[in-house]
């Protein structure tokens, strides 16, 4: 083996004083101050369509933060015959001088982007000081590293026998065609890992990152371009989804899509997969890896801590406004305990302090747009106006200097309540008391609550409570926590994903998503 052994790189704390905290603020001072205008960029040349759109400051939203131009049907064509001409090189190239490419770029990241990409994050995208480390900081770095250890081990996968006089092999080649990138706002690592890995495996990638995640992701660009990846290897194309769908995956040339975004809009490019595939339009199969939406729960028997599991539901809830596919927003506790918890909840809450995403003392800041403060909203006014729920704590939406909406929890007296059921993608908790004789019957009740399996937890300190929520939701989250919240999964650790409507589980930040970019070929030979 001689990719280097990965680690997770260590958090920084940026504590007062800190030669650090003083650089990541006089990093978000300096993006505050100016308006970087990014370009698409196909083959290494940089094209301004004029098709000009802005990244705001989510939470101060008059604010420009950088202006993109929009990849048109021109540049996309441009795009896909740029890379399928770079594509024979780039295959060909060993997979030790790819993957120093990556590893290289992490470098980059974690020293002269650094702060760079952390400002990025927490202007553009809303993040507090800590919730911008986890991702643009420590998993970003941590996928680049560790993802090449992973193709390592996939291209020493060798059939384990061979008669004599005979040799056999297996050659692992990228996909036939090109592979389509589409990645999303809220981590900044997975619009660093979703071009990447495919590359990584010798695919040219097209890429379309988030348009209210530009900056963050241009600055992984710049660093992948820095590191030496090679022009046409993956090209950067901000623009209309629906645009970028039809033109790449319309085309013969679609092999793959690595996709993080909402259910709604992956099963829209599958349809569309499906019907060019019928049309006899494409060579193969295109392979399609997504992870999609979540309503992901949290738990509680009555065995459980009570200390713990509220810490760690108000961490897993409202960190990042719950703006993570895997944020908890919705939570089973017994009847029992109830009057404690909810005591601690709404405290603790009150307690919160909101603001803008680059104040260090704040916890939750804005959500990331118009219309999806919007949409939060309107499951708040529902609940405000419904007999089956209770709002306990929160409720306000302000829109008037940042996209604010306060963390907010929801009673539901009725476990099929709208907002136990539907993704929100805010900060927006709902719970059910349930009695404590039913808790079995409740677990089966959190199986069949919702279409999706992304992320859940049980909280119990009695091994047949865990037990018996192990056996109930073995098909219920895709990412199953004991005595822990349902985020924050680390590239090395906890490989990441979920099935049913929360998509393909091809866990990120482990090899079984590095296989999906690869083709194998079995070659015998006769001596
Ligand atoms: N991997 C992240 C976590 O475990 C969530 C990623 C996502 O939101 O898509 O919290």
């Amino acid at each position: 083996a001689s990719i280097p052994k990965p680690y997770n790189e260590p958090m920084l704390n940026y504590e007062v004083g800190s030669v650090q905290r003083k650089l990541l603020k006089e990093a978000c001072a300096k993006l505050r101050n100016e308006t970087i205008e990014i370009p698409c960029i196909v083959g290494g040349e940089e094209i301004k369509t004029g098709d000009v759109q802005k990244q705001l400051i989510c939470s101060d939203n008059k604010k420009v933060l950088c202006t993109f131009h929009q990849a048109n049907a021109e540049v996309l064509q441009k795009a896909i015959d740029n890379s399928l001409a770079a594509k024979s090189k780039w295959e060909a190239l060993p997979f030790e001088d790819r993957a120093a490419i990556f590893l290289k770029t992490a470098d980059l990241l974690n020293t002269k982007y650094r702060y760079e990409i952390l400002a990025a994050t927490m202007l553009g995208q809303g993040k507090t000081v800590w919730q911008a480390e986890i991702d643009a900081a420590a998993e970003t770095i941590d996928f680049l590293r560790f993802n090449p250890k992973y193709a390592e081990e996939i291209y020493s996968q060798q059939p384990p026998a061979n008669t004599n006089g005979c040799w056999n092999r297996v050659e692992y080649r990228p996909l036939e065609g090109y592979v389509v990138a589409i990645s999303p706002f809220n981590f900044t690592a997975i619009g660093a890992n979703l071009p990447s890995s495919p590359a990584l495996m010798g695919n040219v990638v097209l890429w379309k990152p988030a348009s209210t995640a530009i900056l963050s992701n241009y600055i992984v660009f710049k660093a992948f371009r820095e590191a030496g990846l090679p022009d046409g290897v993956i090209q950067f194309l901000p623009g209309s989804g629906r645009l970028v769908g039809d033109i790449l995956i319309n085309n013969r040339n679609f092999a793959g899509l690595h996709f993080t975004g909402s259910t709604g809009v992956f099963n829209g490019i599958y349809q569309k997969t499906a019907a060019n595939l019928s049309a006899g339009l494409y060579r193969g199969y295109p392979r399609i890896v997504g992870e999609t939406g979540g309503k992901d729960f949290h738990f509680l028997h009555n065995s459980g801590e009570v200390d713990h599991f509220v810490f760690n539901t108000l961490r897993a809830s409202f960190e990042y406004q719950g703006q993570k596919c895997s944020a908890c927003s919705r939570a089973y506790i017994p009847a029992s305990l109830w009057p404690t918890i909810k005591e601690k909840l709404v405290s603790n809450v009150k307690e919160m302090k909101q603001g803008q995403s680059d104040d260090f003392s704040v916890f939750v800041s804005a959500v990331i747009d118009k219309n999806s403060f919007n949409n939060i909203k309107s499951y708040i006014d529902h609940a405000k106006a419904s007999a089956d729920a209770e709002i306990i704590v929160g409720g306000g939406c302000d829109d008037s200097v940042g996209w604010f909406v306060e963390p907010t929890i929801i009673v539901a007296k009725d476990p099929h309540y709208k907002s136990m059921e539907e993704e929100i993608f805010g900060p927006v908790l709902t719970i059910y008391v349930y009695e404590d004789s039913k808790f079995e019957e409740t677990l089966r009740l959190c199986d069949t609550t919702s279409p999706y399996a992304l992320t859940g937890s049980i909280f119990a300190k009695c091994r047949y409570a865990v037990q018996t929520a192990n056996q109930i939701l073995k098909s219920a989250a895709g990412n199953f926590y004991i005595n822990d919240k349902c985020t924050g999964a680390v590239v090395g650790q906890q490989p990441f994903g979920g099935a049913r409507a929360s998509g393909t589980n091809d866990k990120a930040g482990a090899s079984l998503n590095l296989l999906r970019w690869v083709s194998a070929r079995t070659i015998k030979e006769n001596f």
